[in-house]
């Protein structure tokens, strides 16, 4: 594999960028070698600037559910470019979008657009906080909410991965507001709830997250914290800016049949554009400004172009509820081949997997939280890494990341996956 414009660029960019690159796991520190520069993506496939091909298993880290470039998005927003970029003033389209998210996600009465999922949970915080007058926070060790501040703290893939959780910048005075529990462990939470009685604004959490590889609540682990929070007067939000639209039409917390107070959504709901939302109960949101009382804004939030792109990928996704059968066959495929091919070479690897997300964590051990994760061989994954990439095939460049399956992964490519597979384990493990 020729990549020697990629390097050159590489090496280019880190004068100007720092480390080269303007989002942290994308440097490829965790598996070694340098990152691609990517020229261009159509349907399952992206193209480096080399002109190799690759199988695309991450789809933007989620966004690109339906494939790269899908004919729909790509008419939706050009359409809405003939319009104009920005007005900075309100437009149909963002009244369609609410409407349309009001009616799919079961905890969403009333929702605010931003512009990224670190800001929709930065938000949501704020607001929680500002609705019971009380500080402090709960969130869950391993589960990552953006680069916020209050959620620097135990905070999964990037953090984790750069082996450095706790990050230079974020004061002790904002940390001390934010307490953090284990995941899938409700008595935790009653200790965290008992020491801090009345003082607790919040709890958040990815529900099924995918920031320290998958792992899947336990029975009756979200109804408990459903239990406890209301209970306690506090709010509960669920991070579904990877799940969200991704797991069922109403993601989640349809398919559990556990309602938040809150939800926070981001990368589907943007087809691809910046794009990032907070909602809930009408009388949380209620709180937000200009309704109420707690601060939030943005210049470019409900952008034209990027509510054409959300519209056009929702409207789609809420037409076509098959897409998601056809998400948890292809999920199925891939992890029962996996299986299959890690016990023909007598391999006993974790697979976690839910619909169309998917971990292979190189332990034997379970893998049901942070500690459990790990347990995984990290070196050997850098090692997989490669030998995939070598066959053409685009993984997340950490052991600690979620494949996220588009419904461009059609039978054929599948079995050269898991050809690349086959052949990828028998070389790592030599
Ligand atoms: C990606 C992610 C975020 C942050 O979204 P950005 O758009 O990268 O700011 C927040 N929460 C979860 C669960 C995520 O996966």
């Amino acid at each position: 594999m020729e990549i020697s414009k990629s390097k050159k660029l590489f090496s280019h960019a880190q004068n100007f960028i720092p480390g080269g690159v303007n989002s942290p796991v994308r440097a490829f520190r965790a598996v070694g070698g340098e990152p691609l520069f990517i020229k261009k993506a159509e349907g399952a496939y992206l193209f480096d600037e080399d002109g190799n091909e690759f199988i695309e298993l991450i789809n933007s880290w989620g966004p690109m559910i339906l494939g790269h470039n899908h004919p729909k998005i790509k008419a939706a927003v050009l359409e809405a470019m003939e319009t104009g970029t920005s007005f900075g003033a309100p437009s149909a389209k963002e009244v369609d979008i609410a409407e349309l998210i009001v009616s799919m996600v079961p905890s969403v009465e009333k929702v605010r657009m931003v512009n990224s999922g670190t800001e929709a949970t930065m938000s949501a915080i704020r607001v929680a906080r500002g609705y019971t007058g009380r500080d402090k926070f709960i969130k869950l060790e391993g589960h990552y909410h953006g680069h916020g501040d209050s959620f620097l703290i135990a905070a999964g893939s990037g953090a984790m991965t750069m082996g450095d959780p706790d990050s230079p910048g974020v004061t002790k005075g904002t940390a001390k507001d934010t307490l953090v529990a284990p995941y899938n462990d409700l008595e935790a939470v009653e200790k965290l709830v008992a020491a801090n009685k009345g003082e607790i604004a919040a709890l958040i959490l990815e529900p099924v997250p995918g920031n320290m590889g998958l792992c899947l609540p336990k029975e009756g682990y979200l109804k408990g914290l459903r239990e406890i929070c209301t209970r306690e007067g506090m709010v509960l939000i669920f991070d579904e800016v990877m799940t969200g639209f991704r797991l069922a039409k109403g993601g989640a917390q349809e398919l559990y049949g556990v309602i938040p107070d809150m939800t926070t959504l981001g990368k589907i709901i943007g087809g691809g554009m910046p794009v990032g939302a907070y909602g809930g109960k009408k009388e949380i949101m209620d709180f937000v400004s200009p309704a109420g009382p707690v601060y939030q804004a943005g210049t470019l939030s409900g952008n034209p172009i990027a509510m054409a792109a959300g519209l056009a990928m929702l409207t789609h996704l809420n037409e076509h509820p098959e897409e998601y059968a056809r998400l948890n066959h292809i999920g199925e495929l891939i992890s029962e081949g996996i299986l299959n091919i890690n016990k023909e070479l007598g391999l006993n690897y974790t697979v976690n997997r839910l619909g169309s997300m998917c971990s292979m964590f190189f332990t034997d051990h379970e893998v049901y939280d942070f500690e459990t994760a790990k347990t995984s061989d990290t070196g050997l994954f850098g090692k997989y890494f490669q030998a995939m990439l070598k066959r053409g095939v685009y993984l997340a460049p950490s052991q600690f990341e979620s494949l996220f399956l588009s419904t461009a992964l059609t039978d054929e490519i599948i079995e050269k996956i898991l050809d690349a597979h086959r052949e990828s384990m028998k070389e790592i493990h030599k």
